[in-house]
This record gives structure tokens, C-alpha cells and sequence, in this order.
């Protein structure tokens, strides 16, 4: 018979940081959680930011990734993004951006031009996913997920639904193409709202509570709180108090070792120094 998972535990980003000019993020993930959260090792939070207009677009410049993937899901703004191995996109509320960085790529990550002249909100997350050793050296790869392509979900009882961006939620599955199981929904509920998720056994599991307030296994937990539950059991319940948006990941843990320096994410040091070599030799292609 199926399980309600525990709460392991209920944590708060560490203080608000700049990457680049464009991203002023609350970071959740840090490396002491990553078998907890496995295969997620960063997910980087801008609550609603409001920005004034220019004609200097915001962002992070050209920089490589090798090793993993990077996930950003936008909720309000425009982004646009550009990579080495040829992928390049725009997206607008409700799009996902998934990059598979793989055997190396470099990429850089703008505000869109037309929202940086008007300015305006801000609004989004960035997630890295770690491929296991098996797949950190597949071809670069990138996914435009565009939201009339995000199915959706309803709620077991109220108003609400789930987004589901990447794995299956009773039977509906969401487009991400991933290497190994991994489940991201979008939970939008108003006050009043239940739903109970059903994962798989043994999955790791956690919740970002956006903004709004819900109980979850006799737990209060409000706009700010990461839940991190235990990777034994499969359900977990959620009950909105008032408008409620957060988001669930969850993934089949990988249990390897993990050797990370800066954008590139290896299993040992010597596939580290290895990809630092190929990055300044070049092989990570080319993007100016
Ligand atoms: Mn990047």
C-alpha cells in the first residue's frame, strides 16, 4: 500500500545574490543537500523583480556548462537564450528551457530585448539536473517547452491545478525529454485546494512554496519554505490556505560520487581538470 512521505525537513534559501546583471536569485540547493534532492543540485529562485526598462538587456554572458543540465522555468518576464551547439529560443510566462549541457556547450542567458526596453516583472527559476556518469557525455541538446504544451492536472478537490512540465502525474505526461526519472510540477491551488501527489517509492522529493501558505502532513509551511521530504514513501498531501503556487520536484536519485567546480559537474577531479583542458582548448564549441 502506498505511503505518505515524512518531512525530512523545512529550510529557507541562503541571502539573495546576483548572477550576472539579470538574475537576483534565492538559492535553495547547496551541496550538503545534494543527496537529499539528488539528481537536482541547484535551484536558484527570483521571486517577482521588478525591472526598469533599457536597451542594455540584463543577464550572464557566454560561459560553458559540461556534465548536467539546466532547467529554467519562467513564470513572468521574457527570456532568451543562445547556445554553441546551435539551440536558441525565446520564452515568454509559463515557458520552460531545458539545456542538456552534456559533453560540454557554452551558452548565455538574457532578459528578451523587447521586455528589457519596456521593463516590467521578472519571474522565475533556474534548476540544474545531474546526468549519471553513463550520460554526462552525450551531445548538447536544447528543449523549448512552451506552456500550450505543458498539460495540466486538476486538483482532487477546489479549485487548482498541477503543470506538468517533466514525468508523469496519474497518467499525464509532461514534455521534458529526460535521461533519468525526474518529476517537476507547477502547483497552483486557491484557498482550499487539496491535492494528494503520487510519486515513485524511493524518490527523492521536495517543495518550494512560492508564495501563499498550505499544509502539508500537518506541517504549515509558507511563501519561502523549501520542504525536503524522506525518500521512503510516495504520496504527500497538499492543502492550500489561501492562494497557493509551489513548485515539486522530485527524481530517482543518482548515487554516484560527485565532483563539481564552477559550471562543470564530473564524478571524479581528474574528469574536472579534463573538462577545464577541453573548455580552454576550445572543444565546447563556439559563441560570441
Ligand atoms: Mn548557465
Amino acid at each position: 500500500m502506498a505511503v505518505y512521505k515524512n518531512i525530512d525537513q523545512v529550510m529557507k534559501a541562503s541571502s539573495t545574490h546576483m548572477v550576472g546583471d539579470g538574475f537576483k536569485v534565492r538559492p535553495y540547493i547547496q551541496s550538503h543537500l545534494w543527496e537529499e534532492v539528488s539528481p537536482f543540485l541547484m535551484l536558484d529562485y527570483v521571486a517577482p523583480w521588478s525591472l526598469s526598462p533599457t536597451d542594455v538587456p540584463r543577464g550572464v554572458d557566454v560561459h560553458p556548462h559540461k556534465g548536467f543540465e539546466t532547467v529554467s522555468i519562467l513564470w513572468e518576464g521574457a527570456l532568451a537564450h543562445e547556445d554553441s551547439s546551435g539551440g536558441k529560443g525565446v520564452i515568454h510566462a509559463g515557458d520552460v528551457q531545458w539545456m542538456t549541457a552534456g559533453s560540454g556547450i557554452l551558452h548565455k542567458e538574457f532578459h528578451e530585448q523587447e521586455f528589457s526596453k519596456q521593463g516590467g516583472r521578472l519571474h522565475c527559476a533556474q534548476l540544474w539536473v545531474n546526468l549519471p556518469a553513463r550520460y554526462k557525455n552525450e551531445s548538447p541538446a536544447y528543449q523549448d517547452i512552451h506552456a500550450k504544451d505543458i498539460p495540466v492536472v486538476k486538483l482532487d478537490e477546489g479549485e487548482g491545478y498541477v503543470r506538468v512540465i517533466a514525468g508523469n502525474l496519474n497518467g499525464v505526461q509532461g514534455p521534458a525529454r529526460t535521461f533519468t526519472r525526474v518529476q517537476i510540477f507547477d502547483v497552483h491551488a486557491s484557498a482550499g485546494g487539496k491535492t494528494t501527489l503520487s510519486l515513485v517509492e524511493g524518490d527523492t522529493a521536495s517543495l518550494l512554496i512560492l508564495q501563499g501558505t498550505a499544509l502539508v502532513k500537518d506541517k504549515i509551511v509558507r511563501e519561502g519554505d523549501m520542504i525536503i521530504f524522506e525518500k521512503s514513501g510516495s504520496l504527500i498531501d497538499i492543502e492550500a490556505n489561501n492562494d497557493l503556487h509551489a513548485l515539486l520536484l522530485s527524481g530517482e536519485p543518482i548515487d554516484e560520487p560527485i565532483a563539481a567546480y564552477g559550471p562543470f559537474v564530473m564524478n571524479t577531479k581528474e574528469e574536472i581538470q579534463l573538462a577545464i583542458v577541453d573548455y580552454h582548448a576550445g572543444k565546447f564549441g563556439v559563441l560570441n
